[in-house]
């Protein structure tokens, strides 16, 4: 078996075109035929030398792969030929932080494009045990769109999880695009009011937002007013606060916490290596939670498809296809925010 890969060589350098051989599934693992792998900031970020992969150099990017099972080593058999997720955070299924169901924060995990060779291929080699089946998409969901799913919706699923996030409660959302615009949508859908707040507020046009908040040039506490003002119209007290950062920068870290009131509760979502100054001993006044939150465990994947074949959770409309020959452009685009959605890349284009 081949593939044809787009190798990062070295930090700031071009994907580099490869065909080279692919080694045959050992037991537990499969080859993927990959049908689509989305490009995420985390991509740019090693392309362009800013974070390193937890692999050395050369290595295939790319963590949010849907494709085929075409090849499987033994005691995987019952994959070939079925269509599947490869989740972004794969865990050992092993240790403790899995038997807790904490397997999102597996210190053993895979995450392909990082760990592993990842979906900037036409085929992928992956361990078997942590795929997620897609034979149930209704004909309606095209197969590709779902890659997103492997790190943008289910990274924004978990979020909310972990908030403990219930109807009547309030998202208060920093950032709107990406996994922050999935937060929106998993929010509405499971009952809450929605605040997005973003400084490009035209791209929340199409999110089930209650109110969508341009932020550029604002002072946080002026827009912290505005927020809680909006809470309490609807009437939902400081203890239903979920405030969600998802934006990955330090502003946006910055107007999340300033967010924070009397029993509410932050999650950090979006990543910076910028520092900020805050004021923590504002967490024991109010009373209040933060959390980070990373991946998402791979049993909560079926909630997660349900929303998206049940039409609560739209991708469609936040996604463009692209030929992944012109990775290296759009790698460019991304760099230059010169991309409103989410691409979608085709190996075969
Ligand atoms: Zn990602
Ligand atoms: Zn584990």
């Amino acid at each position: 078996m081949k593939t044809r890969a787009y190798v990062l060589n070295a930090p700031s350098s071009p994907l580099e075109e490869t065909v080279r051989p692919l080694p045959a599934p050992q037991a537990g693992e499969v080859v993927v035929e990959v049908t689509a792998c989305g490009l995420c900031h985390t991509d740019l970020g090693f392309a362009r030398g800013s974070v390193a992969p937890r692999h050395d150099l050369p290595l295939v990017l790319g963590h949010e792969i849907v494709g085929t099972v075409v090849e499987a080593g033994s005691g995987a058999e019952h994959l070939l030929s079925q269509p599947v997720l490869v989740p972004a955070v794969m865990p050992c299924g092993d240790c403790a932080f899995c038997r807790a169901g904490r397997g999102n924060a597996c210190p053993a995990q895979k995450m392909p494009g990082n760990d592993i060779d990842g979906g900037f291929q036409t085929h992928l080699l992956v361990p078997a045990h942590a795929l997620v089946s897609l034979a149930g998409a209704p004909p309606s969901i095209a197969l590709d769109s779902l890659s997103v799913v492997a790190d943008a919706v289910s990274t924004a699923y978990q979020a909310v999880l972990r908030s403990g996030l219930e109807r009547g409660d309030i998202a208060f959302v920093v950032g709107g695009g990406g996994v922050g615009g999935y937060v929106v949508q998993i929010a509405h859908a499971l009952g809450a009011k929605t605040v997005v707040c973003d400084v490009h507020p035209e791209r929340l046009d199409q999110l089930p937002a209650d109110a969508r908040i341009g932020v550029q040039g604002r002072d946080v506490r002026d827009v912290k007013k505005e927020l809680h003002g909006l809470a309490r119209g609807f009437g939902v007290p400081s203890l239903r606060y979920r405030i969600f950062e998802c934006s990955g920068t330090a502003g946006g870290q910055l107007q999340a916490y300033a967010l924070l009131a009397q029993g509410a509760t932050l999650m950090l979502v979006g990543f910076t290596r910028e520092p900020v100054q805050v004021r923590l001993s504002n967490l024991m006044a109010f009373d209040a939670t933060m959390a980070g939150t990373w991946g998402c465990p791979i049993d909560a994947y079926p909630a997660v498809l349900s929303l998206i074949y049940e039409g609560k959770v739209k991708l469609e409309p936040f996604i463009e296809r692209a030929p992944m020959s012109r990775l290296n452009e759009w790698l460019d685009a991304l760099e230059e925010h010169r991309l409103n959605r989410r691409l979608v890349l085709d190996p075969n284009a």
